[in-house]
């Protein structure tokens, strides 16, 4: 077994909204070299890091889009979404929740604080990651996978802490959500003085969020609160390690090695599909949904 070296050490860029919604750091694809091909297959990474939201009767968040050819996947840490969708899916994603989203051969949805969330108003904190669909995938039918808390795959590793597996596996213990490529989706929940040893088959595209607290990676590169840590995909091992109270989002998945189109809320193989994205939203295809 060899480390995984830790190539970049990204700070959050300046935040931006998404609708009125989602203030978001962008870290896929970005100004570092975190773009789609050397991410593959995660070709979006927005995240929400903690902020207020004062209470409101009118829901904040991003109305009526498309998508098509890739999942969003939403963790919230904290505060509650909903979510609606042309395909009938949908619903709200809870504190500690997640919702896998395959969007596929298109959808129509919407996303927005949940109703009884926003008139309290409060801390929100959340992300959402973009995967890319194998190409023979990107034209199956659109999905959900509302994945409760309660539903994940808590690994523990006594006094050191626990992973919570969400999709793929960590020493042999599986996560409930399927995929269409090998991914690995986990929050390392990690106590003070805390330790663990991840290892992910050498080739495999891999970093971590630090959601909350501060770490310290093979055992000597510091990674702040709200930074994320690029690891190089050759080798297999790292450890996270830490001297508070922290959450890790970790990630790692299989590359497709297949031709990244994309252009806005359509990641496609090739030019030609994207106008067919295009066309077919634009005749009704992607079916109705109200504002
Ligand atoms: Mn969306």
């Amino acid at each position: 077994m060899s480390t995984k070296k830790v190539e970049l050490i990204a700070a959050p860029k300046p935040a931006h909204f998404v609708g009125d919604g989602f203030r978001v750091h962008n870290f896929i694809p970005s100004g570092y070299h975190l773009d789609m091909k050397r991410m593959d297959p995660f070709i979006m990474l927005d995240y929400n890091s903690k902020f207020h939201f004062s209470g409101t009767d009118t829901p904040r968040g991003v109305g009526v889009h498309p998508h098509r050819g890739f999942e969003t996947v939403t963790i919230a840490y904290q505060g509650r979404v909903e979510h609606g969708d042309s395909s009938g899916g949908g619903g709200i994603i809870g504190q500690g929740d997640v919702q896998w989203m395959t969007a596929a051969s298109g959808v129509l949805h919407k996303e927005f604080h949940e109703t009884e969330w926003a008139k309290e108003g409060g801390i929100f904190q959340m992300v959402q990651l973009w995967v890319n669909l194998p190409a023979k995938d990107k034209m199956s039918p659109p999905k959900y996978q509302a994945i409760k808390n309660s539903e994940m795959k808590n690994v523990d590793l006594g006094e050191n802490g626990f992973i919570e597996v969400i999709a793929g596996e960590f020493n042999g213990e599986k996560g409930p959500a399927t995929t269409f490529s090998p991914v690995n989706l986990m929050n390392a929940k990690l106590k003070s003085g805390g330790k663990a040893i991840f290892s992910f088959p050498e080739g495999f595209t891999t970093a971590a969020l630090v959601i909350e607290g501060k770490i310290i990676v093979n055992e000597k590169e510091k990674v702040p609160t709200d930074h994320l840590v690029l690891f190089g995909n050759e080798g297999e091992d790292f450890t996270i390690e830490t001297s508070e109270d922290s959450i890790v989002l970790v990630i790692s998945g299989k590359p497709l090695n297949e031709p990244i189109y994309p252009h806005g809320p359509f990641v496609m193989n090739t030019r030609e599909e994207i106008i067919q994205a295009f066309n077919d939203y634009n005749t009704g295809k992607f079916g109705y949904l109200e504002d």
